[in-house]
C-alpha cells in the first residue's frame, strides 16, 4: 500500500528516518479547549500522567509500519479503568479524538493521530489481576505483553500461545486481532479472549460478556466480545481482557525440512492438515527468506523452500505425528528432517523465525519493509505463492516471503528504498495485485494485522458497501461524535 497511503509527504518523512515534525500542532497551538482538557487530564492523573513533550508525542504517533508518524496533542498515562473512563468523558466533552496506545509493534499505522487529539498510553495498566488456573483462564489488564503473561505462568504449567513476532501488549493483540506461529492449532485472539472490559467514547465502562464473567462459551446474545476484537481502537478503549489458557505440552519437538519447489512445500502443509494431524506450528520460508535468516541469525540451512513445523503432545503422540508428517514431506520430494529436540536449538530455530522481519530488513541496510499480509483458503495457497513470486520476479522487487500457511495466511517482506520513487510506486502497484488475487480466490487483505490506515479501499472490496454500511452503524451507535481513532478501519 505504501505510497499512495502515505502520499508523497509521507515519504518524505520515511526518508528523515522516522523523525516526524510536530510544529504544525505544537503545543503553543492548542485550542483554547485542548488547554482546558489538559488542566482537567492533570486532575485525574496528576501531572506525570499527561505529556507534551515533542519526544513523547511522536513515540506515540507512529508503529513499526511505513506509515508517517502523525503526533497526538498530547499522551496520558492512566493506571485504572477508572481514570480511563475519566479522562474519556473529558475527551468526549471537548470533543477530542482518542487513540490507544498499546507498545506500538503495530505494522498498519493504527496509533498515528491522523486529526490529531489525545494518546491513551496504557503501559502503566500492566497488572495481572485474576489466575484461574483449574478453569485455564486469566484476566489482564491492557499493558501486559504477552511475554510478561508467560513469565508470569511459567511456574504454573500453563501458557498463552498467541504469538505474534513482537512482544506486543495483549489488549493490542485483541485490538487488531493478531496471531502467530501457532494459530494453526490454538488460534487467533478472536478464539482466545473470553471477555473484555470496554471504556466507550463517553466514558461508559463495558463487559462484553458480562462482569466477571468467564465461560468458556457461551450463546448469550450478540457476540460483543469479537465485535470489540479486531475493532483497532474505532470503538472504545480494552481496559482488561480475560484469555484462555493452556496446559504446557508434555513434549515439544521442531524440524526444519527443504523442499524442492514451493508448490511441493505448500501442498504438504496441506496434506498434514488433511491428514489430521494436530501440528503446531507450520510455518514456510520461501528461498529468499531462508537466505536472509541464515545470514541474520547464523544459521545454515539449505537455501530452498522451507518448512518450520512443531508438535506438541504426549511422547508417544508426536511419534505418530512425526512419522506422518515425514511421509507427507518424502512424498512431496522434502529433504530429510533437521530435528531440534532440546529447547536450546527449538529457541533458536524460532527466534530466527520470529527475526524473519530484521532478517529481510538487513538484505538491504538503509532500506525500508512493508508486510502484505493475505489470507487464503488453504487449497488455494499454493497457486498465490507461486503466482506471487513470479509477479515479484516480473518486477524486479525484494520480497522474501514468510508464511503461517497453515492458515493460508503469507507476508511478503517488501524491502524497498522510499528514495526510489520507481521503485515505490512498483511495490504499491504490487501490494494492490497480490491482495486482488487473495480476494478473487475467496481470500482477505489482512489475515492477521489489520485494516489501520492502509487497506480501507480494499475492505470496501472484500465485504461490499452493505456490510460496510453496518460496520458505520455499529461505530454511529457507539461512538456517535467519531472520537474513537478516527481516520482508521472504515
Ligand atoms: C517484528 C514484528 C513481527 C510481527 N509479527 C506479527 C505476527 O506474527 N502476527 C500478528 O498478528 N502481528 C504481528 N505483528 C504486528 C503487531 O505486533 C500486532 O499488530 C500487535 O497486535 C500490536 O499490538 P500493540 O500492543 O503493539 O498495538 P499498537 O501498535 O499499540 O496498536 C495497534 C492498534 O490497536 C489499537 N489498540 C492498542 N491497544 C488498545 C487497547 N487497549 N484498546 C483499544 N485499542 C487498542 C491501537 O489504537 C491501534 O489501532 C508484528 C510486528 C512486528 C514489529
Amino acid at each position: 500500500m505504501a505510497a499512495a497511503l502515505l502520499g508523497r509527504r509521507g515519504w518524505s518523512r520515511v526518508r528523515a528516518g522516522r523523525a516526524c515534525r510536530v510544529g504544525e500542532r505544537s503545543y503553543a497551538a492548542i485550542s483554547g479547549a485542548l488547554e482546558r482538557a489538559v488542566s482537567a487530564f492533570r486532575a485525574v492523573t496528576g501531572d506525570e500522567g499527561v505529556s507534551l513533550g515533542v519526544a513523547i508525542r511522536e513515540q506515540h504517533g507512529r508503529d513499526e509500519s511505513v506509515h508517517r508518524c502523525r503526533p497526538p496533542d498530547v499522551v496520558v498515562f492512566p493506571r485504572s479503568a477508572e481514570e480511563v473512563s475519566a479522562l474519556a468523558k473529558i475527551c468526549h466533552h471537548h470533543r477530542l479524538p482518542i487513540i490507544p496506545f498499546g507498545t506500538g509493534t503495530g505494522l498498519e499505522g493504527g496509533v498515528g493521530a491522523v486529526k490529531g487529539g489525545v494518546c491513551f498510553s496504557l503501559r502503566n495498566m500492566d497488572r495481572i489481576l485474576d489466575l484461574h488456573p483449574e478453569d485455564f483462564d486469566v484476566t489482564v489488564e491492557p499493558g501486559v505483553t504477552r511475554k510478561a503473561l508467560n513469565s508470569y505462568l511459567r511456574d504454573t504449567g500453563l501458557w498463552f500461545p498467541v504469538d505474534p513476532g513482537a512482544d506486543a501488549s495483549l489488549c493490542g493483540m485483541a485490538a487488531t486481532s493478531a496471531s502467530g506461529t501457532n494459530a494453526v492449532r490454538y488460534g487467533t485472539m478472536r478464539e482466545n479472549v473470553l471477555n473484555l472490559e470496554v471504556v466507550l467514547a463517553d466514558g461508559t465502562v463495558i463487559h462484553t460478556a458480562g462482569k466477571g464473567r468467564r465461560p468458556r462459551k457461551t450463546s448469550a446474545g450478540y457476540n460483543l466480545t469479537n465485535l470489540f476484537v479486531g475493532s483497532e481502537g474505532t470503538l472504545g478503549v480494552l481496559t482488561k481482557a480475560t484469555l484462555r489458557l493452556y496446559g504446557i505440552p508434555e513434549a515439544v519437538v521442531s524440524a526444519v525440512c527443504a523442499f524442492p519447489t514451493v508448490q511441493a512445500a505448500v501442498d504438504s502443509t496441506v496434506e498434514v492438515l488433511q491428514a489430521g494431524i494436530p501440528v503446531a506450528r507450520i510455518e514456510f520460508l520461501d528461498d529468499v527468506m531462508i537466505d536472509a535468516c541464515n545470514r541474520y541469525s547464523g544459521l545454515s540451512y539449505p537455501v530452498a523452500p522451507t518448512l518450520f513445523l512443531e508438535f506438541h503432545g504426549s511422547e508417544r503422540s508426536l511419534e505418530e505425528q512425526v512419522a506422518v508428517t515425514e511421509d507427507v514431506t518424502r512424498g512431496n520430494g522434502g529433504a530429510d528432517f533437521a530435528w531440534a529436540r532440546d529447547a536450546g536449538s527449538r529457541t533458536r530455530l524460532w527466534q530466527a523465525r520470529h527475526d524473519a522481519w530484521y532478517a529481510a530488513l538487513a538484505l538491504r541496510p538503509g532500506c525500508k519493509a512493508y508486510a502484505t499480509d493475505v489470507c487464503v483458503p488453504l487449497s488455494r495457497l499454493p497457486q498465490i505463492v507461486v503466482e506471487t513470486k513470479e509477479d515479484l520476479a516480473r518486477n524486479g522487487l525484494t520480497g522474501p516471503i514468510a508464511g503461517h500457511v497453515g492458515d493460508g495466511n503469507f507476508h511478503c517482506l517488501m524491502v524497498l528504498d522510499p528514495d526510489d520513487p520507481d521503485e515505490v510506486q512498483r511495490v504499491h502497484e504490487f501490494t494492490e495485485r497480490l491482495a486482488r488475487r487473495a480476494l478473487s480466490l475467496g481470500g482477505t487483505c489482512t489475515g492477521e494485522h489489520g485494516v489501520g490506515l492502509g487497506k480501507r479501499a480494499l475492505l470496501r472490496e472484500e465485504l461490499g458497501p452493505l456490510a460496510i454500511e453496518v460496520m458505520q452503524g455499529l461505530k454511529a451507535t457507539l461512538d456517535p461524535k467519531n472520537l474513537m481513532n478516527p481516520g482508521k478501519v472504515l
